[in-house]
Formats: structure tokens, sequence, C-alpha cells
């Protein structure tokens, strides 16, 4: 078996909440509650939950925007965790994020071109004026944009073409991973389409590895190789996209799946709505995390014990104690 290109341990983050006059720590937010799991090179994971379930809190962690309070993060077998400054440059030629809100996250005082172009003045990527100008104009076009695109600036495109913006900067660098925050929830779902389509070409021209987060299942569908689902920091299941569709095995992925749209009018699926609402991160319940909201939850067992993330079928891992 080859080595993984990204390989997540135990990773934990909890952010302190603090109060009173001399702001001292009362309390903190379990973010990211021990999540563990391995990508290969060419891979597509996609990561699935509702708000606040630590998926985008993950994400950031593993390319330190987010210092992770404990765990370790590996790349090409280097240690993330406890890389220095400057091997953590190093490391962000190869690891890119890209953004949910494409206009936020593109400076709006500067054009296309100094966007794009930054990285590659930062990491001294492109030796002469003419190479600059060739190689922004080769990403605008990778993206599906043109040179005359260049000059203009973030709020002169649209949602879809800023996000086409943002994956022309991330690619600068080229690198072997990308992490995408809910890189298409914000735009229309016919858009929604093209920007996956345009990822996918862009694998399969760059062999690019990608961890795809969203909040919704029907997102994630088409892109993923495997998909992990998310609930209040932890993974519940971790499964390839096909098994996870067909025959998913924690309750809470039942759920999900339930409200995903079928295509076809004749496959009838009953929707399962959950009781209440996620409970707070700050205050996790324990045993398993998602019982105050199971269907199947059963007393004494799941209210108390934390269920173990469990390889069911080969590839299919869950974390149910009575599921798998
Ligand atoms: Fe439901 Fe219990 Fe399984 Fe948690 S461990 S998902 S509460 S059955």
């Amino acid at each position: 078996m080859t080595a993984p290109l990204l390989s997540v341990k135990n990773l934990v983050k909890r952010f302190p909440i603090r109060g009173g006059l001399l702001q001292r720590v009362v309390d903190q937010v379990h973010a990211v509650d021990g999540v563990s799991f391995d990508l290969a090179s060419g891979e597509t994971l996609g990561v699935v939950g509702e708000s606040g379930c630590g998926k985008s809190t993950t994400g950031r962690c593993i390319l330190r925007l987010i210092e992770p309070t404990s765990g370790e993060v590996f790349f090409e077998g280097k240690n993330v965790t406890t890389a220095s400054k400057d091997e953590l440059r190093a490391l962000a030629r190869d690891m890119q994020i890209i953004f949910q809100d494409p206009y936020a996250s593109l400076n709006p005082r500067m054009t296309v071109a100094s966007i794009i172009g930054e990285a590659l003045t930062i990491h001294g990527l492109t030796k002469t004026r003419a190479e600059y100008e060739a190689r922004i104009v080769d990403l605008l076009e990778t993206v599906g944009l043109s040179a005359d695109h260049m000059r203009r600036y973030p709020h002169e495109f649209s949602g879809g073409q800023r996000q086409r913006i943002g994956i022309a900067r991330a690619l600068a660098v080229s690198p072997k991973l990308l992490v995408c925050d809910e890189a298409v929830s914000a735009l229309d779902v016919s858009i929604q389409a093209q920007v996956i389509n345009l990822l996918e070409d862009l694998q399969a021209k760059f062999g690019l590895t990608y961890v795809f987060i969203a909040h919704d299942l029907s997102v994630v569908e088409h892109i993923s190789d495997r998909v992990a689902v998310m609930y209040l920091g932890r993974i519940v299941e971790i499964a390839p996209a096909k098994g996870l569709y067909t025959e998913p095995l924690h309750p809470y992925t039942e759920a999900l799946l339930s409200a995903v749209p079928i295509p076809d009018p004749t496959v009838k699926r009953t929707r399962i709505r959950l009781q209440g609402d996620v409970p707070s991160p700050i205050r996790p319940p324990p045993g398993c995390h998602f019982h105050t909201r199971c269907p199947i939850a059963q007393k004494g067992l799941c209210d108390k014990e934390k269920p173990p993330l469990r390889e069911s079928r080969p590839g299919h891992w869950v974390a149910c104690h009575l599921r798998g």
C-alpha cells in the first residue's frame, strides 16, 4: 500500500471562551474532537455535516490556519503540526485552500492579476515580468476565464467567476492538496455544478487531491471518492461514496441522506426528521454525541459510552453501538 499524501491523527481543536473582568477562560468550544483519516494522492474526500460540526475547523487545522489543540497532521510524511514558520511557508506551496465566500476572500482593491500573481511573487515562481503575466493568463484560461479579465477588479465578476479567480489563485503555486472549504455553498445550483466540473477537470489534469467540505451530501456526491460525515466534532461515518450513499450505517447519515432529493420521481424516499437542534459544542452530550437526537438510541449505553469508529465492511467505518 502506498503511503497516504495526507494523514490526520486524532485532531482536536478547542476554542477558549473568555469572560469576566480579567477575561479568564471560563469554558471552551469543542470544535474538533479527535478526527483521524488518511487521504491518498489524487483522492477526493468529501466532508459533510451541519454547521458547527467542525468540518471547516478541521480543514483549517490541516493547513494550520488555525492551530490545533492536539493531534497531528502529516503531509507526505512531514509533520505539519510541528513545522516551523519557514517549513510552513514551503508547505503552503503544496497545500492550498479555497474559501466559501469568494468575494470576502478577494481583496476588492487588487486587480485579478495582482490577486493571482501575489503567490507567484511571494514564492519567486517567475523571473521576468513577461513570464509573470504569461503565467497569470495561463491560470485564468485554466479556470475558464480570459486574459481580458486580468486588469479588472473582483466586484466586476459574478459569484461563479469570483470562485474561479479564487481557484486560479490557489493553483498559482501548483499545489498537490486543495482544501475546498464550502467552495460552492454560496453559489446557485447550476453554477455549483460548473465549479464542481471545473474542479474535477483540474484534478484529472494536475493530479490534485481534494478535501471537499460541504454541509450537504448532494453537493459532494459526484466529486467524492470517499465521504466522511461529521457530527459535533467527530467523524461518525467514513466510507467509499457509493457504499455510503447506497447503504449508510449511521442513523445521522441516514437522516442527512433522506433529505437529498432523488432525480427519479418513481423512487420514493422517506424523510427522516431529527428531533431538536444540534446540541451546543460547549457542552456536547456524553457518550455518543448524537444520542439526544438519535431515533434508535439505547438508554444506559448510548448516553454513557462513546462509540468507537470501527470498520464494519472493508473501508466502511462507523461510530455507533448498534450499527455495523
Ligand atoms: Fe444512535 Fe446509539 Fe448509534 Fe449513537 S451509538 S448513533 S445514539 S444508536
